[in-house]
C-alpha cells in the first residue's frame, strides 16, 4: 500500500513546492551564511541537506519559513514569492532537535497548542488533536507530563504537534541528533511511513549520511564558508525502505559517494 502511494506522489512530482534562485544570506554582522543558492523541490519529495556545521543548513530553513530575511535572490514557496508573508502559516511546520515541549502542559495539551491560535472549534481541534497523536504511536498518552516521557517519546510529541495543523511541508532540523541509534531507526521507520500517508514535502538537516540516504529521495550536499550545495544526489531506492536496505551495496555506495563529496 505504501508503494502505491508512492507512485501517487511522484505523479505529482511536477508541482513544485519551493524554488530557489540565486539565493544569498549576509547576516547583520556582515557574515555569508548562504551563497547563490539555486535548488527546486516539488510536491512530496524527501530531502535531507548535509554539511559541516555552520555551512548554512539552518538558514537555508529559516529563509523558507520567513524567519529571517533573504539577501540576495527570491524563494517561491507554493508558487509564491516568499516575502510577501501572506501565505498560510499552516502550510508549514518546523521540528527542532529539542523538542521544545511546554513541561507544565500534557501531551494532549501540548499537541493541541497550535490550534489554540487558530479560529477551529473545539470539537474540530478534538478530532485533529486525536488524529495527529493516534498518527504518531501516542494513543494513551494524552495525559502524560513531558517530564515522564523518554527521548524519543518527547520528540513523537513534537512531531504530533508539527502535523495536527495537517501542513503541507515539514521542515526537520537535526530531529533525531541527541537519540540513541535504536530509538532514532525507529523514529526514521515512523517518519517515513508518516510521509506516505499525508503526502507532505520534507525538508530534513542531518549530519548523518546513513540516515539521509535511508530517508531522502534526494540529498544536498552542502559546503561551508560560504555555503553553498554542491551537489544534489538522486537516491534511487525504493521506497517503502525497510532494515534490510541499510545492508544493501546500492545504500553503501551511495553513503560512500556523499561521504566523499563531504569530505572534499
Ligand atoms: P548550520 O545549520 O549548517 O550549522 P547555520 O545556518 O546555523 O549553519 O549558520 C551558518 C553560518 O551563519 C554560521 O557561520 C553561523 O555562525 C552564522 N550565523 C547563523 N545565525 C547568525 C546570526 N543571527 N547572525 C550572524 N551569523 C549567524
Amino acid at each position: 500500500m505504501q508503494a502505491d502511494i508512492r507512485k501517487s506522489q511522484t505523479k505529482e512530482h511536477s508541482v513544485e513546492t519551493i524554488s530557489m534562485k540565486n539565493v544569498s544570506k549576509i547576516y547583520d554582522n556582515g557574515h555569508t551564511a548562504v551563497q547563490n543558492v539555486d535548488l527546486t523541490i516539488k510536491e512530496g519529495d524527501f530531502v535531507s541537506f548535509v554539511g559541516p556545521s555552520g555551512c548554512g543548513k539552518s538558514t537555508i530553513f529559516k529563509m523558507v519559513a520567513g524567519l529571517t530575511t533573504i539577501t540576495d535572490g527570491h524563494i517561491r514557496l507554493f508558487n509564491e514569492e516568499i516575502e510577501s508573508n501572506e501565505r498560510d502559516a499552516r502550510d508549514l511546520a518546523y521540528v527542532f532537535q529539542d523538542a521544545t515541549l511546554l513541561p507544565w502542559l500534557n501531551v494532549e495539551k501540548n499537541v493541541r497548542m497550535p490550534l489554540t491560535f487558530q479560529s477551529i472549534k473545539k470539537e474540530e481541534q478534538n478530532k485533529m488533536v486525536k488524529e495527529s497523536l493516534e498518527l504518531v504511536g501516542l494513543k494513551g498518552y494524552e495525559h502524560a507530563m513531558p517530564r515522564e516521557l523518554s527521548g524519543g517519546m518527547k520528540m513523537r510529541v513534537s512531531i504530533a504537534r508539527a502535523l495536527v495543523s495537517k501542513p503541507k511541508m515539514l521542515l526537520m532540523d537535526e530531529p533525531f541528533g541527541a537519540l540513541d541509534e535504536i530509538t532514532r531507526q525507529n523514529l526514521q521507520e515512523e517518519l517515513l511511513r508518516i510521509w506516505n500517508t499525508q503526502k507532505m514535502t520534507v525538508l530534513f538537516i542531518t549530519h548523518n549520511v546513513f540516515e539521509s540516504v535511508y530517508l531522502s529521495n534526494r540529498v544536498a550536499v552542502m559546503t561551508a564558508s560560504p555555503g553553498k550545495i554542491d551537489d544534489v544526489i538522486d537516491v534511487p531506492l525504493p521506497y517503502p525502505r525497510n532494515a534490510e536496505i541499510r545492508t544493501a551495496p546500492e545504500f553503501s555506495s551511495l553513503v560512500a559517494e556523499i561521504s566523499e563529496k563531504l569530505k572534499k
